[in-house]
């Protein structure tokens, strides 16, 4: 007897971030398989995985080395805890993640998900103040439009008012500061510097005067992935960094997103050249096969939780540390060296660029094409002139990626954005054929 897994699916799954009535009312693609750059549905369907498996998969699916490395590591242990033991693949990850994280981080708290790596951090950069004759320095700092990850903790540092809005009683007060988003600030009139320089003039008027107060400033550096893709103006990161550093605020850079390579550098804080205090990783942490994330931080951050039982770092979770998946993250960072990734990653940006450029800045309703690397959002809007939105109750970017996906390839919308993220294996001919499917359903939708 075969299953039906749609009708399971339907009848017992609750899926996230997903209106659930329409869910149920439509035939939902189910996943059988997967190999390269592709996902296999149980109709022996084959499509462009264009988003990731949502930002994760670096090296493709049933990617040979990775694969190994997990049998190996199940032959030896799959689980054992971090919580009075150590175990093998943690340590050899933590020093291997150390020596390629931007000068200066030295230790790896693990979790296991973005969220829970950014819970981390706040929890950290609260506690080191307690620690270091500063309890008033309790606040924290976040742009607007952030996305740090749905906990409670990570939603208070939020500023999505579609997903954080409703929690807003259950949350911890953040000052907010605003995002550099040129399209958009000041209704789009000014030059990205002249963002970037208005923005910083902000947030300076804003440690000037609360510093005392502030904990750690937390960020998605160079790129704010669910906002939309908003791709800060050069130098923003820096200046950020170096205003933290005066006013003695702890810089937090949420690298979940950009991490592992989607911008082009392994981690977006080193094209800046800024190490932050606190750095969270996830995502592409173990090439996107299973749940593991890591908080990364300072010798001098560590070292105030070192002396008396009551400086001890209350946190942890039963998964922290799991041989399997660290396994897996060391294969995929063995594999950006053997690769030379990175450098594939960049010419392939300029590919995606010069796509983009040729294939979709000519439809009329591409207001904006922003791209760092291979994190890429195609914002569509009803007027090019006024980048007027589109009304929000027609769900354009939605129904652009049903379209995308009748032609073979899975995208996924933050609004009516347009988000391409692919695996970093992606080859030209295959981001060609995601470029060209965007632009033909972008086509056929906004008539
Ligand atoms: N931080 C950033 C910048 C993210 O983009 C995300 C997820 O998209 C998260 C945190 C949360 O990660 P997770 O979904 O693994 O909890």
């Amino acid at each position: 007897m075969t299953l039906d897994f749609a009708a399971l699916d339907r009848r017992h799954l609750w899926h996230p971030f997903t209106a659930m009535r329409q869910w149920t009312a439509e035939d939902p693609l189910m996943v059988a398989s997967g190999e390269g750059n592709y996902l296999t549905d149980t109709q022996g369907h084959r499509y462009l995985d264009g988003i990731s498996s949502l930002w994760v998969n670096v090296h493709g699916h049933r990617c040979a080395p990775l694969d190994e490395a997990i049998r190996a590591q199940l032959d030896q242990v799959a689980h054992s805890t971090l919580l009075g033991l150590g175990n093998l693949p943690s340590a050899e990850l933590a020093a291997a993640l150390i020596a390629v994280a931007p000068q200066g981080l030295e230790r790896v708290f693990y979790s296991d998900s973005g969220s829970t790596a950014v819970e981390v951090a706040l929890k950290m950069a609260f506690q080191y103040w307690q620690h270091s004759g500063h309890p008033r320095r309790t606040h924290f700092v976040a742009l607007d439009e952030a996305y740090h990850g749905d906990t409670i903790g990570a939603v208070s540092v939020g500023g999505i008012d579609l997903f954080h809005r409703l929690f807003h009683p259950l949350l911890f007060q953040t000052l907010r500061v605003a995002s550099p988003h040129p399209y958009r600030y000041a209704g789009g009139s000014l030059s990205p510097e002249a963002c970037r320089d208005a923005c910083l003039a902000a947030l300076e008027a804003l440690l000037a005067a609360r510093a005392e107060e502030i904990a750690a400033l937390i960020i998605e550096p160079r790129v704010q992935g669910a906002a939309g893709i908003i791709v800060h103006p050069p130098g923003y990161l820096r200046g950020v960094a170096e205003l933290c550093r005066r006013h003695q605020v702890l810089l937090i850079c949420d690298e979940v997103a950009t991490g592992f390579g989607r911008t082009g550098e392994l981690f977006a804080s080193q094209a800046e050249g800024v190490t932050p205090d606190l750095m969270t990783l996830a995502k592409g942490l173990s090439g996107g096969y299973l749940p593991l994330a890591a908080t990364l931080t300072t010798e001098a951050i560590y070292e105030a939780f070192l002396d008396g039982p009551e400086r001890t770092f209350f946190h942890g979770h039963s998964y922290t540390g799991n041989p399997l998946a660290c396994a897996a993250g060391l294969a995929s960072l063995r594999l950006f060296a053997e690769r030379d990734l990175l450098t594939q990653v960049r010419a392939r940006a300029l590919r995606a660029h010069a796509l983009l450029a040729d294939h979709l800045a000519p439809l009329p309703p591409v207001g904006e094409l922003r791209q760092c690397g291979l994190m890429i959002g195609v914002e569509l809007v009803a007027d090019r002139a006024t980048r007027h939105p589109f009304p929000a109750e027609r769900r354009l970017g939605a129904a652009v990626c049903r379209a995308a996906r009748a032609r073979g390839v899975i995208l996924r919308p933050l609004g009516d954005v347009i988000v391409i993220m692919p695996p970093l294996s992606i080859t030209d001919d295959e981001l060609e054929t995601i470029v060209k499917a965007l632009a033909s359903s972008i086509a056929e939708t906004v008539q």
